[in-house]
């Protein structure tokens, strides 16, 4: 929700699907850029802001957007509620900024549609056991819709964003891109969480969890948009179904590692109890008792995994360490792969086409990634949506 105008369209939206029987709770996140606006403000007064803090400024944006939807329904002549997290009982672990739903005490909420009423909930906030706010991480409140759904047993979640529905590469870059109708929760995991940035990997896993199907659609426009569902009834056309690239990728080595047991444990334990997130790990064959090991993270946390790489490092007698923040990740997922043979091998024949060395692979049942230079990854996404056929769905 960008501005009044957009506030007052949806308004209209919400109350027209209201008109038509629908019990209907919208869950609404803030408005434009606020939640970034906040971040920046925090900023000018200290770089390390206490997570408590940061939660309680953070989660003002969509109370501004909820009080304001409900006037504009409101003014409409429609009978309506605005809730904050804490109000619809969303409980969350302690994990500022990062929190986990654990429940929600759905009677507020079942009171109110008894009622009659349009529900607006804060989205990206909930509170922990002692009354404390929490976030749930950015793009948040895809989560906290998930988890009203599967709460309520609703029969869709919709979710709007500023794309039409889930692409089979990004459409900013890859123009001849393909809108899916239909993916499995496990494919939208995948991609979510590859830098696909359509719905939070969070809400997904959750819709995963309780069965909730999403349905992507856009703010803009009326169309069907693409469908996160179980798998089980899905027809595969194609063995890949997305390609997607992250370019918020850095990757660590500590070289000439002594090989015995214990030291990845002891560099994987410390990332943990940063609460740094690993993504890859590659371990290279011995040599001389030695061996090296790399690990991607998120770019955000490179400076947090330095400091721990160097201790270990350190502590264990590495020979040395070396870091790159100048790689991209691209990915080909599709629930096809399983019982498709040599997928990985044309991945690479694509890239090496294109002359792009690959610096670290990793698979799932349902996808292979790869490491390469940031600078060649729209290069790479392109070759491989070319050669998966994805422009012809
Ligand atoms: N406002 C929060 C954010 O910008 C939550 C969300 O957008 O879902 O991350
Ligand atoms: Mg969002």
């Amino acid at each position: 929700m960008a501005n009044a105008e957009r506030i007052k369209r949806i308004a209209k939206r919400v109350t027209e699907r209201h008109l038509a029987g629908n019990k209907i709770i919208v869950v609404l996140s803030a408005m434009g850029d606020t939640t970034d606006e906040l971040i920046k403000l925090t900023q000018q007064i200290t770089n390390r802001p206490p997570e408590r803090e940061m939660d309680m400024l953070l989660a003002t944006g969509e109370q501004v957007s909820i009080a304001l939807l409900a006037m504009a329904v409101d003014a409409l002549g429609y009978p309506v509620v605005s809730l904050t997290g804490p109000q619809v009982g969303i409980t969350t672990d302690d994990v500022h900024t990062k929190a986990k739903i654990l429940n929600i005490n759905e009677a507020r909420l079942r009171e109110e549609l008894a009622q009659n009423r349009i529900i607006i909930v804060a989205g990206f906030q909930g509170c922990n056991t002692h009354n404390d706010i929490t976030t749930l991480g950015r793009g948040g409140s895809d989560t906290t819709a998930v988890a009203i759904a599967a709460a309520l047993e609703a029969d869709v979640c919709e979710i709007y964003t500023d794309v039409d529905g889930v692409y089979t590469a990004d459409p900013r870059i890859i123009p001849e891109a393909q809108k899916l109708k239909i993916i499995s929760h496990d494919e939208m995991l995948e991609l979510a969480s590859l830098g696909a940035l359509v719905l939070q990997p969070r809400s997904v896993e959750m819709a995963k969890q309780y069965g909730v199907t999403i349905h992507v659609r856009s703010i803009f426009n009326n169309n069907e948009g693409t469908l996160v569902q179980e798998e089980k009834d899905m027809e595969k056309e194609k063995v890949v179904s997305g390609v997607a690239h992250d370019l918020k990728v850095a990757k660590i080595s500590l070289l000439d590692v002594p090989d015995r047991p214990g030291i990845a444990s002891k560099l994987f334990q410390s990332l943990a109890a940063e609460r740094i997130n690993v993504d890859m790990i590659i371990q290279s064959t011995m040599r001389n008792e030695r061996n090296d090991i790399s690990f991607t993270i998120c770019r955000d946390d490179l400076a947090r995994a330095l400091t721990v790489a160097e201790q270990v490092r350190d502590e264990v007698g590495a020979g040395g360490m070396a870091f790159g923040q100048d790689v991209a990740k691209v990915s080909i997922v599709g629930a096809g792969m399983i019982t498709n043979p040599g997928v990985a091998a044309t991945m690479f024949r694509a890239l090496a086409e294109e002359n792009i060395n690959i610096e670290m692979i990793s698979t799932s049942e349902i996808k292979v990634s790869c490491i390469i230079k940031a600078e060649e990854a729209v290069k790479a996404v392109q070759a491989l949506h070319r050669v998966f056929e994805l422009d012809r769905l």
